[in-house]
C-alpha cells in the first residue's frame, strides 16, 4: 500500500505564520504528507482558499459568525465543516489523522492539543503557551499516552537534534540563543515611546503578531525557558540565554564532559517545522544554504535584564513552578493585546504582568481546573488594571 507510508497532518491554526508555511512544507512533499485538518479563528477566506487546495477532511472555523460562509464555499467539496471552540477539541480526537501541528497562538492552543495527546496523536508543538500553561499536565499526560512532543520552535528543535543520539547522556546545560528582538541594545527611555510597528518589525524572523512582540520584549525567552523545562525535564539552572542577534546558532546542548553540540543554520521556519513533521527523517530540500563566510562573526552576549524585565519576570515563575507561569503567561496575553491596539504601552505591559503575578493566588500543584480557573482570574484582573 503506497498510502502507508503517508503521514495524515491536523493543522490547527493553519492560517497563520507557521501553518502558512507547514503548508508549503507539505506542498512540496506530497508523498510524505497528507492534509486532513485544518483550523482558523477569523481568517475565514484564507482558510476556504486552504481548504479548497489541500482538500482536508474536515475543517474547522472558530468563529461561528463565519461558519455559514466557509460551509457554503465548501459545499461542493468532500470537506466536512464545523464552527467553534468545542469543535477544535472533538476534531483533536477525531480518528482520521497521525499528528497533530499545534499551530494556535496563546492559551486557546491548549485543550485541543490535550484532546489530541489523550487520543494518541502525535504532536509537531509550535504553540509554547500550551507548555507555559500547563506543562507537567501535558507532558505526564504525553508520558501515559506515550505520544511524541516534537518541537517546532527553532530553539527547541535545535536542542532536540543535539540530543538525538545522546538518550543514554544526561545533559550539563542548554544554551538557549535569542535574536534579541528589533529592540536589542536599547534602554527604556527609548522604550518607553514604542509602538505596535516598530515591535513588529523582527530583524530576522517573519512571525504573527504576538510572538513579534514577544520577541521585543524578550518574553517570547523567558516563554521558551519554561517550554525548554518541560520539554526536556531541566532543572531551572541548566537553562542560560545567550543573545546572539545573528541566529545562526538556533540553541545549543552541553554535556557532563563539557562538550557542546549545536544546530545551524540560516533562519527559517520551514526548517524546523520540515523536521518536526517528518522526524525522525530529513527530507531534501532546496532552500538557500548558510555560507559563513558571509556571517564572519557570530557573537553571544548576557541578556539585559534590567531593561527588558519581562525576562526576569519567566525566570522567577520558572523558578517558583506552580500556577505562576500561568498567571503570567494569561496576563502576558492581556497585556500584548492591549499594546496592539495602543492601548497600553511598551514598558507598562511588564507592569500590569508583574502585578497580576502578586495578585492571583499562588497554588504549588495545580489541577487542570485549577490552571484553567488561574488564567481566567489572571486574564479578569489584567484587563481591569488596563481598564480594557
Ligand atoms: P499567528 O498569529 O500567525 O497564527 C495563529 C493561528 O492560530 C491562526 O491560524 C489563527 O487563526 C489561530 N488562532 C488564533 N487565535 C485563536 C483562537 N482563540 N482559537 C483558535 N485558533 C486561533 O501565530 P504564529 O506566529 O503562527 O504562532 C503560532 C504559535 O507558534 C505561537 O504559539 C507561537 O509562539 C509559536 N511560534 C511561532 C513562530 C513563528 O515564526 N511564527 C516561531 C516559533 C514558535
Ligand atoms: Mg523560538
Amino acid at each position: 500500500n503506497a498510502n502507508a507510508s503517508i503521514k495524515r497532518i491536523g493543522i490547527f491554526g493553519s492560517t497563520g505564520s507557521i501553518g502558512t508555511q507547514a503548508l508549503d512544507v507539505i506542498a512540496a512533499n506530497p508523498d510524505k504528507f497528507s492534509v486532513e485538518i485544518l483550523t482558523a479563528n477569523g481568517n475565514e477566506d484564507l482558510l476556504i482558499e486552504q481548504a479548497i487546495k489541500f482538500k482536508p477532511n474536515v475543517v474547522v472555523i472558530c468563529d461561528e459568525s463565519k461558519y455559514a460562509k466557509v460551509r457554503e464555499a465548501l459545499a461542493s467539496s468532500d470537506s466536512k465543516v464545523f464552527a467553534g471552540e468545542k469543535a477544535l477539541e472533538e476534531v483533536a480526537g477525531m480518528d482520521i489523522y497521525d499528528l497533530m501541528l499545534a499551530a494556535i497562538v496563546g492559551y486557546a492552543g491548549l485543550k485541543p492539543t490535550l484532546s489530541a495527546i489523550n487520543a494518541g496523536k502525535a504532536i509537531a508543538l509550535a504553540n509554547k503557551e500550551t507548555l507555559v500553561v500547563a506543562g507537567d499536565i501535558v507532558m505526564q499526560t504525553a508520558f501515559q499516552k506515550r505520544v511524541p512532543i516534537i518541537p517546532v520552535d527553532s530553539e527547541h528543535s535545535a536542542i532536540f537534534q543535539c540530543l538525538v543520539g545522546e538518550t543514554r547522556n544526561p545533559v550539563e546545560k542548554i544554551l538557549l540563543t535569542a535574536s534579541g528582538g528589533p529592540f536589542l541594545g536599547r534602554k527604556p527611555n527609548y522604550l518607553v515611546n514604542v509602538k505596535r510597528e516598530h515591535a513588529l518589525q523582527h530583524p530576522n524572523w517573519s512571525m504573527g503578531a504576538k510572538i513579534s512582540v514577544d520577541s521585543a520584549t524578550l518574553m517570547n525567552k523567558g516563554l521558551e525557558m519554561i517550554e525548554a523545562k518541560w520539554l526536556f525535564n531541566l532543572r531551572p539552572e541548566q537553562i542560560e540565554v545567550l543573545i546572539h542577534p545573528q541566529s545562526i546558532v538556533h540553541s545549543m546542548v552541553q554535556f557532563e564532559d563539557g562538550s557542546i553540540k549545536a544546530q545551524m543554520g540560516l533562519p527559517d521556519m520551514k526548517l524546523p517545522i520540515q523536521y518536526a513533521l517528518a522526524f525522525p527523517q530529513r527530507i531534501q530540500n532546496s532552500y538557500p544554504r548558510c555560507d559563513f563566510k558571509k556571517f564572519k562573526t557570530l557573537t553571544f552576549d548576557e541578556p539585559d535584564y534590567r531593561t527588558f524585565r519581562n525576562l526576569t519576570l519567566a525566570i522567577e515563575a520558572l523558578n517558583k513552578g506552580g500556577n505562576l507561569a500561568c498567571i503570567m503567561n494569561a496576563a502576558n496575553e492581556i497585556a500584548v493585546y492591549a499594546f496592539l491596539r495602543n492601548k497600553l504601552g511598551f514598558l507598562d505591559m511588564t507592569d500590569v504582568i508583574e502585578h497580576t503575578m502578586q495578585k492571583v493566588k499562588f497554588i504549588q500543584q495545580p489541577t487542570l481546573e485549577e490552571y484553567l480557573d488561574s488564567d481566567g482570574e489572571a486574564r479578569t484582573y489584567a484587563a481591569e488594571m488596563i481598564k480594557l
